[in-house]
């Protein structure tokens, strides 16, 4: 049985206070909190077995070796990819789209076309901006509803036989709509067209299956889903990993150096140069177990509890305005007339509410509303309707001392 009680126990951090108060923890879409679980793990691998991996005979070596290994193999089991060499170590979600927007430089002629979603985050733009640069090939927009959906109508007339890839999140970081990608991949394959999905708002909240969807490319990141920072994964199908050249070269990528020739390793390793974040990497595995012992369902049925709690809630304060109506995870992106969401996100802090102000890597979303940013609550299957009311509460101070 889920209780947020026993769950917050495992969550050191949520005990702590700030400027005097018991922290609320609203600002999950950037950054989830560490159970203690993966601390302990942490702990561990720094504790007895710190080694580099891949390279050693000696006992440590093969321990992490081994470790890292059967994390990869979770996270393969996660998101059921057909092999454990389709799951490529990346820094996170970030790197995960550079590696791929990179390969792609090498398979693009001027004049292809690219497809990209107004949702996206910076990280999801800007990568294939620079693509487009390099290969002459043409950047189109799927522009996006005041509802904060997607123009699926204009989707599919923006495909063609030119289209060569296609990205879009699946879920967005600044409203928290979810995109209906098993169509958008669905239409895309049947022009040839690739396509990544940027996974890293959406895996704390849904589990995704590769295979299912028939997705080419699937990146997150493990901070999002109660891991360390510095640490993630692109998943991609074996056939086009294989056709990728690689992103970096260095140790851990070869098969054989001269200096005539060098010859590449296999997957993964071809695109694991250098020594990785090998802790972070094994304990990855670790937040993931600890994710699928509370269980998606019973996660998105808290997460959707709290949205709904407040979203109720927030609608009653006079003058605020929430961003984003579509069919959303537990995410609000909210204003209030005549306050700037910076000010108001300070007031928060004051009160012990950690949310995000701004505009969220997601300028392109901002300039749709004509606004500078929001104030958006995040929320985890740690926090409660009582921490909702705290925020509302915090919300009524703010405006007396700002209007
Ligand atoms: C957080 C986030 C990113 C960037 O992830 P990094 O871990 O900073 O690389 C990209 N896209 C979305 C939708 C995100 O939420």
């Amino acid at each position: 049985m889920f209780s947020v009680d026993k769950i917050r126990d495992d969550f050191p951090i949520l005990k702590r206070k700030v400027n005097g108060n018991p922290l609320v923890y609203f600002d999950n879409a950037a950054t989830s909190q560490t159970p203690q679980v993966v601390i302990d793990a942490i702990v561990d691998y720094y504790t007895n077995y710190n080694a580099n991996i891949h390279r050693g005979v000696h006992t440590l070596s093969q321990e992490a070796t081994d470790k890292y290994e059967e994390s990869r193999s979770i996270i393969q089991k996660h998101f059921n990819a057909k092999y454990a060499h389709e799951i490529i170590f990346t820094s996170g979600t970030t790197h995960g789209i550079n590696l791929v927007a990179s390969g792609f430089s090498a398979l693009l002629k001027k004049g292809d076309e690219l497809i990209i979603s107004a949702l996206e985050h910076h990280s999801n733009i800007v990568p294939w901006q620079m693509l487009c640069d390099k290969t002459g090939a043409i950047l189109k927009v799927i522009p996006m509803d005041n509802d904060g959906s997607l123009r699926m109508d204009i989707y599919h007339e923006l495909l063609n036989v030119k289209t060569k890839l296609v990205f879009c999140n699946h879920v967005s970081n600044a409203l928290g709509t979810i995109n209906d990608i098993q169509e958008i991949i669905h239409a895309a394959h049947k022009f040839g067209a690739y396509v990544l999905i940027d996974g890293a708002q959406a895996s704390p909240h849904i589990k995704v299956d590769v295979q299912d969807i028939d997705v080419d490319f699937y990146v997150t990141s493990a901070h999002k889903m109660c891991g360390p920072t510095g640490v993630g994964m692109l998943y991609g199908k074996e056939s086009l990993l294989k056709k990728l050249p690689p992103y970096q070269g260095g140790g851990e990528m070869i098969e054989m150096v001269t200096f005539e020739k060098t010859t590449y390793a296999g997957l993964p390793h071809k695109f694991e140069a250098g020594t990785p974040n090998i802790c972070g990497g094994i304990v990855f595995g670790t937040a993931i177990d600890y994710l699928n012992e509370i269980g998606f369902e019973a996660i998105a049925k808290q997460e959707t509890e709290l949205l709904n709690y407040a979203t109720d809630k927030l609608q009653e304060i006079e003058g605020l305005k929430i961003y984003g109506t579509a069919k959303k995870t537990a995410v609000i992106s909210f204003n209030i007339e005549n306050i700037h969401p910076y000010d108001m996100g300070v007031i928060l802090d004051k009160l012990g509410i950690a949310v995000r102000t701004g505009h969220h890597c997601a300028q392109p979303i901002m300039d749709f509303y004509s606004i500078p940013g929001t104030v958006r609550a995040s929320f985890a299957f740690y926090n409660t309707q009582q921490e909702i009311d705290q925020l509302v509460k915090a919300i009524h101070r703010a405006k007396a001392m700002l209007l």
